[in-house]
């Protein structure tokens, strides 16, 4: 996988892709503010939803044993896993303790965090996803782009062809005459599905929260396969990042209010799942929750970048960002993209990889992504916070040509003299370089900039000398 700016530049050529980000991530950004726009204590819900992920994330140790305690009293086995490998052995472990060789799987960011998908298989069992457009991003042997909407960068004539190649190779086949009408799309899949949901012995979800103090998870989601998955098979395992607790039931009345309106622009969930334990007689008779660590912890441990964790996947942040909807989610390397995925990512997987290295430079620091945040996560903070750490951590002994440019910027802005002269050589320049309004192409090392943009050509009189001409004062 390239690192974002060469990925960026391989999407940013398709023209198809943009098309479909921009019409998909307006529409949701319309519907968005105008249910947010209904109410008027938004700022408020705004700043509950903040303090209680706070007060949950200092307190993240009490409220987890609480947790675990409540599920074992209601019947259901709490899993602690370190690090993907750990959790994937868990659930695979579960899963053959059944005898099965097959799961349903409500959408989860943390299973494909953790490749899930992929272990089961590696284990000879298969994994079917039931959200609409997993199951399409599955059926297109693809990878997530968005949150919330995974297969977003894909039209409904491409769904047409991905439903009518793919779903007769896995089960139920898609209708000869299958049109790129969404009521037939929708019934291709639910028929498609429903074959799956009925034989079914074992389920795979994640959890949108965990309530501390009762055990409960839960679950929202738009189509209502998410419940059939949880409440159809013998055995449910949930995987769960451990930053989606909350301390009392009475919380969700806050997250209740911002998840929908933040993410699909609707006043309420269609479907909202939730469970405890086991009942006998009613739903899965076997439950087990896979706590998931994976890199969270270290997350934790920075008093900056802790503040990610608040997030609740709502996706807001994506659809308002100008480099998401042009770039799309693939070029991000990671299940996530967009503005908390070059925040979250690099805390997750480290700042080793050129990969992650480049994540906090995706994005133009416009702080749109932090105006719409339903748990105000100051995103354009954090990303300076993680481009810091990433330079810190290359700084070797040698000085790079950045630090050379920093220190010479350092210098003439220390000085109004110096800083007149340099406004001075640069009008001047504008001569040479910028006869166009624009400079098209700097030599290296300022060509790692020019070759991205159309840097503007220095003015041809700086302020500072209009104003001597204008007022006389001189300058200060
Ligand atoms: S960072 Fe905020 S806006 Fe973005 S997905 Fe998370 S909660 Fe939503």
């Amino acid at each position: 996988m390239p690192a974002f700016p060469q990925a960026a530049k391989q999407q940013l050529a398709n023209a198809q892709l943009r098309h479909n980000l921009a019409d998909a991530t307006s529409t949701i950004r319309r519907k968005r503010a105008d249910v947010v726009g209904e109410l008027d204590d938004w700022a408020q819900l705004r700043e509950a939803g903040a303090a209680i992920k706070t007060h949950t994330l200092s307190n993240l140790d009490t409220y987890l044993e609480q947790f675990e305690a409540a599920v074992t009293a209601a019947g259901g086995t709490v899993h602690w896993a370190r690090d993907a490998e750990e959790a994937n052995r868990i659930v695979v472990d579960l899963v053959r303790a059944t005898g099965e060789r097959e799961v349903v799987k409500v959408k989860s960011m943390a299973t494909q965090e953790i490749e899930l998908n992929d272990a089961l298989r590696a284990a000879g069992i298969d994994a079917w996803e039931t959200d609409l457009a997993e199951l399409i991003v599955q059926l297109g042997h693809d990878a997530p782009s968005h949150i919330l909407v995974p297969a977003i960068h894909r039209n409904r004539a491409e769904i047409r062809d991905i439903f009518r190649r793919e779903m007769g190779e896995v089960g139920t086949p898609a209708p000869d005459d299958l049109t790129d009408d969404p009521a037939r799309l929708a019934e291709a899949a639910r028929r498609h599905l429903r074959e799956k949901f009925l034989r079914a012995k074992v389920a795979v979800s994640g959890a949108n929260f965990a309530v501390a103090e009762t055990g409960t998870l839960v679950v929202v989601e738009s189509e209502g396969n998410g419940r059939m998955c949880l409440t159809l098979p013998e055995t449910l395992i949930s995987v769960v990042g451990i930053e989606k607790l909350v301390p009392r039931w009475e919380d969700l009345e806050v997250f209740l209010q911002l998840l929908p309106r933040s993410s699909t622009g609707e006043r309420m969930n269609p479907y909202t799942s939730t469970w405890t334990g086991v009942t006998p007689g009613d739903g899965p008779q076997s439950f087990h929750v896979v706590l998931l660590d994976n890199g969270r912890t270290n997350a934790l441990a920075d008093e900056v970048g802790r503040q990610a964790l608040r997030c609740i996947r709502c996706s807001a942040c994506l659809n308002v960002c100008p480099v998401y909807e042009r770039t799309g989610g693939h070029a991000y390397g990671s299940v996530y993209p967009g503005p908390i995925g070059a925040v979250l990512t690099p805390q997750l997987r480290g700042t080793t990889s050129e990969v992650d290295k480049a994540l906090p430079y995706a994005s133009s620091l416009c702080g749109a992504c932090y105006d719409v945040c339903p748990v105000a996560i100051n995103i354009p903070d954090l990303l300076v916070h993680l481009r810091t750490r990433v330079v810190e951590q290359d700084r070797g002994w040698r000085s790079t040509p950045v630090d050379v440019l920093m220190s010479l910027a350092s210098w003439v802005f220390g000085d109004a003299k110096r800083l007149a002269a340099a406004q001075r050589v640069a009008s001047w320049s504008r001569k040479v370089i910028g006869r166009k309004g624009t400079i098209g192409r700097l030599p290296p090392p300022l060509s790692r900039w020019t070759d991205a943009r159309d840097a503007p050509a220095p003015a041809e009189e700086s302020f500072r000398t209009w104003w001597e001409r204008n007022r006389g004062g001189g300058a200060r």
